[in-house]
């Protein structure tokens, strides 16, 4: 265990290109939407896929799912453009009912080979209880299950889905995986410089936000807490899972045929 009085130093690796695979719109912006600006703002390029539109997201049961959706994916979209990223996609997949399955394996391998991306982040499907207090929406899990899955080694094998590789969209490695809502986060990333995008991202989703006069306290609480361990005024925390090495970091990491061999 560290000794919090000499704080770790900040996680400073950066992707080229990052994509966020997220359960719900508004998953990405309370989740890693402050590491997001932060790498773009330093030259990265993002990728946000939701896979539901948020279509059960009410308190009221004669709401129009079809109607919530599509504000819940305008709110996104608004959230989106402050954050940052290149673009969106939604994935139309229902709400409450996510189901890690081929299918949806499929979508997102095409997602994947499409934009390229050198990191991935996703909920941490291994989180079924944060810590002893509360429960993690099963689409969080599924979610998180289904980007590892898609991550490896669907996305990476030509094999899977043979038809993508053969209409042109060829195999691709993602190199790491950044698990948010995580209960064991192994790194921590400085982002005293973007909360604040964070919390206006977040403001694009009046449907979900209750109590919009205490968000910014509530997310700089979240945040100051999260950064404590690298000594920031903010922080996000990740567990990160690195399935390639760099070559510089690692020379001779997973090579093709070991790759072949593993699938
Ligand atoms: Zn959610």
């Amino acid at each position: 265990m560290a000794d919090p009085a000499t704080p770790q130093p900040p996680h400073d690796w950066r992707p080229d290109r990052f994509m966020v695979i997220a359960a719900h719109p508004d998953d990405a912006d309370f989740g890693p939407a402050a590491t997001a600006a932060s790498w773009i703002d330093a030259g990265s390029a993002g990728w946000l896929v939701c896979l539901t539109s948020g279509d059960a997201g009410s308190d009221d049961p004669d709401a129009d799912p079809l109607a919530l959706a599509a504000l819940r994916e305008e709110e996104q979209r608004v959230a989106a453009a402050i954050v940052g990223y290149a673009g969106i996609s939604f994935l139309h997949q229902p709400d409450g009912a996510l189901a890690n399955d081929l299918a949806l394996r499929e979508l997102l391998v095409r997602e994947i080979r499409t934009f390229r991306p050198d990191a991935i982040l996703a909920t941490d499907p291994e989180v079924l209880f944060h810590g002893d207090g509360g429960i993690n929406h099963t689409d969080h899990r599924a979610a998180g299950m289904a980007a590892v899955d898609a991550s490896y080694p669907a996305a990476r094998n030509p094999m899977a889905f043979p038809w993508l590789a053969r209409a042109g969209l060829a195999a691709h490695n993602v190199r790491r995986l950044y698990l948010f809502w995580s209960n064991n986060p192994t790194v921590h990333v400085d982002v005293s410089a973007t909360i604040g995008r964070k919390v206006e991202a977040l403001r694009a989703h009046p449907s979900q936000i209750r109590h919009p006069d205490k968000l910014d306290e509530r997310m700089r609480s979240w945040a100051a807490e999260e950064g404590k361990p690298i000594g920031a005024a903010a922080g996000e925390a990740f567990r990160l899972i690195v399935i390639d090495e760099d070559t510089d970091e690692a020379p001779g990491s997973a090579t093709d045929a070991e790759v072949a061999a593993d699938s």
